[in-house]
């Protein structure tokens, strides 16, 4: 008859064997979380079956050697000692905490060197287990140490996983302090039911927990399909390059033959997405990731690509893709591009490969070298290395505003001026407004900075008491990128308030897009006469620089046109130029709005303007873009001339 019961081990053993094989058929992409979650089911998986065999010669001692029966017990021993040391690493690999690296390390290398060394010396030593001369088995005076080293592995476990605990789910903390729990309770039990050995099962519980909290696959993958996301590419590009193994990446896009299928917007793309990664996956298994809208991307690690690797693909795509989208079953010929990028010397990020890939550059060639995929990254890096300029600007506001005067040539004064932002950085000097705002549109900061800059203005406005020095009002500068927000009728309104500012002293800029589609010129226009409401009044700015110029002039409420430079400039050149500035000027006139021309460097082009009825003019003959103070410098001097 045996001392204990063996069925809550016997019943863990089956628990973990199923995690297991749950582990293995759900499993895709591979973490380091994910590996050391392996160890601890395969951990626990021995220490359970192990524990039966503790019982048994713990039961029946005088059948085996004292050898025997104490080693059985050391082993099942370190193995259950490990599981808070794998715990601790696994909530570590979890948090990703940088700082307390070194620490985990340090304490789990010194929890396991301890306990394995009192361990393996125990059958000598006795200090640990032992089996007396009556072979019963007995604890040592350090047995207790043991439990001590794992209580201070699940404290450290318990403060990582504090520190970092908003980086989680009410279900991960649950899962987390379940396992603690779940420990603690077992050993209570224990004491008091020595019989029933429930440790082993109530771990295997435990891990059930942290399996469907932390072991979520999805995560990884593109949509329900097996085909991995983005976040997956990244991280597979980034081991890559930290073990420095050359590797070659097949891309793929695809066209539609058909035009409906833009008619069926992001959810159908998305559906169609989700089909294409479906064949590929099923051709390509753990390789092929999805990495934007309907660019794919096939790793391979093999440093030459094998030569049917693109007949594979085109495998994927010869049938037409089925998508079914409200009831309607759609039927779609797509018709796939490839290109390969090999890497070998340069590694690069992962979104610096998906930047490339969506250039258009990237699928203009079949093949991208190491040494052109370098050129190519260059204003992808600067790209991103600027965001973050911008973004550090921001947090520590770091624009300045500029404000560059207009000359009102009816009052010979300037009645008017220019807000234009200005970055400076002490490497590179001032940063190109022209390259700043592109970047800040692409990349969601153009609203922070119109806000800045706005606010600025206003403060300015308020504090310098322009309108003493004979200014009407200022003009801002808004990106088109704003104006199809909601949100900026009530930041311009909230911003006014603050200010206590007149809308009628701010003059709003706006610039023609090139992808600006009917529906959305109504909703600028709206958005222009609900503003208009409030006093704001408007310029149409870079005018005869775009395509869409006509359109915005009868279409739009606004006051001033202000003709590109460019335009006034090619006017100096050549005769037939000349010809269309002056009819340009003309034409504003006729529809009732004022001229405004910048870029007027030289006496030469300010007296033909004027003498073509121009009614502002702007430029370096007059100023420069200056800083508030020289700007009011520049005032008060000119305050009392009539400029003609
Ligand atoms: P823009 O709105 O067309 O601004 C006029 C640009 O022409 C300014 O360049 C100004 O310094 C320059 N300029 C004026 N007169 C002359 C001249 O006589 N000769 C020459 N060569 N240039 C002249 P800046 O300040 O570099 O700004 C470039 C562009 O950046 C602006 O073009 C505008 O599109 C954008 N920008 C500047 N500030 C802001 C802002 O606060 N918000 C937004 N959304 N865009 C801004
Ligand atoms: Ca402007
Ligand atoms: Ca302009």
């Amino acid at each position: 008859m045996l001392l204990y019961e063996p069925q809550y081990c016997i019943a863990s053993v089956v628990a973990t064997l199923i995690l297991i094989l749950m582990y293995f058929m759900k499993r895709n992409y591979s973490t380091k979380h994910n590996k050391i979650f392996l160890i601890m089911l395969v951990d626990n998986l021995l220490a359970s079956a192990i524990n039966i065999l503790t019982f048994y010669v713990i039961t029946f001692p005088e059948r085996h050697s004292v050898l025997f029966n104490t080693a059985v017990n050391i082993i099942y021993l370190i193995l259950y000692n490990f599981m808070g040391v794998l715990f601790l690493l696994y909530v570590d690999s979890l948090t990703k905490i940088k700082k307390a690296r070194l620490f985990v390390t340090i304490m789990s290398g010194f929890i396991i060197v301890y306990d394995v060394l009192l361990l393996l010396t125990t059958y000598k030593t006795h200090l640990i287990i032992y089996f007396d001369e009556n072979l019963v088995y007995r604890h040592g005076p350090l047995m207790m140490s043991l439990y001590v080293t794992a209580f201070v592995a699940v404290v450290c476990t318990q403060i990582l996983f504090f520190l970092q605990r908003r980086k989680f789910n009410s279900y991960q903390v649950f899962a987390v302090s379940g396992f603690i729990i779940g420990v603690f309770a077992s050993i209570i039990f224990q004491m008091i039911f020595p019989r029933y050995v429930i440790s082993n099962f109530t771990c295997a519980m435990t891990l059930f927990f942290i399996y469907t909290a932390f072991e979520n696959q999805a995560y990884y993958l593109f949509n329900d399909t097996l085909c991995y996301n983005q976040r997956a590419f990244h991280k597979t590009i980034a081991r890559m390059a930290k073990r420095r193994k050359p590797y070659v990446i097949i891309a793929v896009k695809y066209e539609s033959k058909e035009e409906s299928v833009s008619h069926y917007g992001r959810s159908g793309m998305g559906l169609l997405s989700m089909k294409v990664a479906e064949r590929l996956c099923a051709e390509f298994r753990r390789k092929s990731y999805n990495v934007y809208n309907n660019l794919f991307v096939i790793v391979s690690t093999h440093d030459s690509l094998d030569s049917n690797m693109k007949e594979r693909i085109n495998k994927c795509f010869n049938k037409p893709f089925e998508v079914v989208f409200h009831d309607e079953i759609l039927r779609y010929s797509l018709v796939p591009k490839t290109t390969v990028i090999s890497v070998s010397k340069l590694f690069p990020f992962g979104y610096e490969l998906v930047e490339f890939l969506r250039s258009a550059d990237a699928f203009s060639r079949s093949y991208t070298s190491d040494d052109a995929l370098g050129d190519a990254l260059v204003p992808i890096k600067r790209e991103r290395s600027l965001v973050r300029r911008l973004e550090r600007a921001l947090d520590q506001k770091e624009f300045k505003v500029y404000y560059q005067p207009i000359l009102n040539v009816y009052e010979g004064k300037y009645t008017c001026a220019e807000a234009l932002v200005r970055l400076y950085d002490e490497e590179e000097g001032f940063i190109n407004p022209e390259e700043f705002i592109r970047v800040a549109e692409r990349n969601g900061l153009i609203d922070e900075i119109g806000t800045f800059v706005f606010e600025e203005v206003c403060r300015f406005i308020r504090d310098s008491r322009v309108e003493d020095l004979g200014v009407h009002y200022i003009e801002i500068n808004l990106s088109p990128k704003q104006t199809n927000k909601e949100e900026l009728v009530l930041m311009l309104k909230g911003i006014m308030d603050k200010y206590n500012i007149s809308p009628s002293f701010l003059n709003l800029e706006i610039t023609e897009t090139a992808e600006i589609g009917a529906d959305e010129m109504k909703g600028l226009g709206e958005l222009m006469t609900n503003l208009k409401e409030q006093g704001l009044t408007f310029s149409l700015d870079d005018f005869g620089s775009g395509f869409a110029a006509i359109d915005y002039l009868i279409q739009l409420p606004v006051e001033i046109v202000k003709i590109d430079k460019m335009i006034l400039w090619n006017a100096m050149e050549d005769p037939s130029s000349m010809a269309v500035l002056r009819n340009t000027m003309s034409m504003i006139s006729e529809v009732g709005k004022k001229v405004l021309v910048e870029g007027v460097e030289t006496k030469e082009m300010a007296d033909i303007l004027v003498a073509n009825g121009c009614d502002y003019m702007q430029g370096y003959l007059y100023s420069r873009p200056l800083p508030e103070d020289e700007y009011i410098v520049f005032l008060n001097e000119n305050k009392d001339k009539i400029v003609r």
